[in-house]
C-alpha cells in the first residue's frame, strides 16, 4: 500500500479517517504536466506527493483541507510530511525548465533535478526567512502586524534573509528597517519548516536596546508594545511566531 499526498492548490486531500489516503493506486489522476514526486518512506508504506487535475472529482468520503488547517488535526510526523510533500511540488511547478540554457528539466533523484541539455542540476528552493521575539525591560513585546496578514491579529517581525547576510544581521536589519529600533542580546531560539511556499522560518529572541518606534508603513499596518496582562489577538499555533509569544507569555522571571 502507498500514501498519497494528493494536493488541489494548497489544499490537501484527506480520507474518512482524516489521514491522507492509503491505497494501492493513486486516489485521483495527477494534473497533465505535473510530475508525482517520490516521498521518504513512513510507517512502513512508501508515500507520494501529486497534483489533482483542475476541476477533478473528490473521491467519495473524502475532503480537501487546507494545508495550515490539516496542522490542528495531523499527528505532528504527518503534517510534516504534508508540509514537504507541498514544498516539493511547488518547486516541480516552479523548476520546469534550465535556468542556464532554457532546456526542459528532467527528474534526477527524488530530490533534484537535471537539464536535459546542458546537464546544470538544482535542488529544491528553500527561502531562510527570521523572526524575531524583542522583549524591553517592561517586560513587553514587540508585535506588529503585517500587511500581509489577512486576518486581525499581531505577530513578530519577520523577514526574508538577503544575500551575503548572516542571520543575526538580518534580524537587527529588519528590526530596524520595520520599527526604527536597536536591539541587543540575540539568541537563537528555534526553526520551522514554513511551506507556504517553501521557507525555512529561524526564530530568535532579543532585547530592547534603544531607539523611538517607527513603524514602516509600507510593510506594516500597525505595532507597538504588548504587556503579558494586555495581549492582543495572536497568530495560531500552526507558527512559529505563535511558538516565541507562548515562550514570551509563559516566561515569568
Ligand atoms: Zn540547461
Amino acid at each position: 500500500m502507498s500514501r498519497w499526498y494528493v494536493f488541489s492548490g494548497d489544499a490537501l486531500l484527506l480520507d474518512a479517517d482524516g489521514r491522507p489516503p492509503r491505497s494501492a493506486s493513486t486516489p485521483v489522476p495527477p494534473a497533465a504536466g505535473h510530475q508525482v514526486m517520490v516521498l521518504p518512506e513512513h510507517d512502513g508504506d512508501e508515500a507520494y506527493a501529486l497534483c489533482a487535475a483542475d476541476g477533478e472529482p473528490v473521491p467519495d468520503g473524502m475532503a480537501y483541507v487546507s494545508l495550515r488547517e490539516s496542522f490542528y488535526q495531523l499527528p505532528r510526523p504527518v503534517y510534516a510530511m504534508a508540509a514537504k510533500a507541498r514544498e516539493l511540488l511547488w518547486w516541480d511547478a516552479h523548476s520546469r525548465y534550465c535556468g542556464i540554457c532554457g532546456a526542459p528539466m528532467a527528474m534526477h533523484s527524488a530530490i533534484s533535478k537535471r537539464c536535459t541539455a546542458c546537464g546544470h542540476e538544482v535542488w529544491p528552493t528553500v527561502q531562510t526567512a527570521i523572526i524575531v521575539a524583542v522583549t524591553r525591560d517592561d517586560d513587553s513585546l514587540l508585535m506588529v502586524q503585517s500587511r500581509n496578514f489577512k486576518r486581525d491579529y499581531m505577530g513578530l517581525v519577520a523577514g526574508f534573509v538577503e544575500t551575503g547576510e548572516t542571520l543575526e544581521e538580518c534580524v537587527r536589519r529588519e528590526v530596524m528597517e520595520e520599527t526604527g529600533l536597536s536591539i541587543r542580546d540575540i539568541t537563537y531560539f528555534g526553526s520551522q519548516a514554513w511551506p507556504y511556499p517553501c521557507g525555512l522560518m529561524v526564530g530568535f529572541k532579543a532585547r530592547y536596546a534603544g531607539g523611538e518606534l517607527v513603524l514602516q508603513t509600507s510593510e506594516l499596518r500597525k505595532g507597538g508594545w504588548y504587556r503579558r496582562d494586555a495581549m492582543p489577538p495572536i497568530p495560531g499555533k500552526v507558527s512559529l511566531a505563535r511558538r516565541l509569544i507562548d515562550d514570551f507569555l509563559a516566561d515569568k522571571s
